[in-house]
């Protein structure tokens, strides 16, 4: 759906996956082209929610309003500063006939160790869940 909105590049690797980067939500901020971002969610009433730059229509992050972490959109980051791809979740909804030849580690859900060191993280936080409150509406009218 994002890739076909108007002068929408590419959403997915060739693969279909996606490369995301999780920070947590009080180390990472938006500086810039805030009023330009607007959000989808699946239903009215998910949780998730996928945020969208309407100036060049380039998904811009991914967010579980009641998580800790944002899930930014790895080639959001210049190429100098994306960390290396450590892992791959999820591969159980990956295309048919994508075949997986690589060394990284792969899960067909969710890792155990990640998620350890994802509640880490929150606890380094005091369990706090800040509030990503600089999107204003929605992309196709409905949601917020
Ligand atoms: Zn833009």
């Amino acid at each position: 759906m994002f890739e076909a909105l108007p002068g929408a590049g590419p959403a997915l690797n060739s693969d279909g996956s996606t490369d995301f980067v999780l920070f947590r939500k009080d180390r990472i901020d938006c500086t810039l082209g805030a009023d330009q971002l607007r959000e989808h969610r699946l239903t009215p009433t998910s949780k998730t929610r996928r945020v969208v730059a309407t100036c060049c229509n380039t998904p811009m992050f991914l967010e579980f309003t009641g998580g800790h972490w944002l899930t930014l959109y790895r080639q959001r980051l210049d190429p100098r500063d994306r960390p290396p791809v450590q892992m791959r979740v999820m591969t159980r909804d990956r295309q048919a006939g994508v075949t997986i030849a690589d060394g990284l580690p792969s899960y067909a859900g969710h890792s155990g160790k990640f998620m350890l060191k994802l509640m880490g993280a929150w606890a380094a936080m005091a369990f706090r869940t800040p509030r990503i409150d600089y999107v204003k509406g929605a992309l196709d009218g409905h949601g917020t």
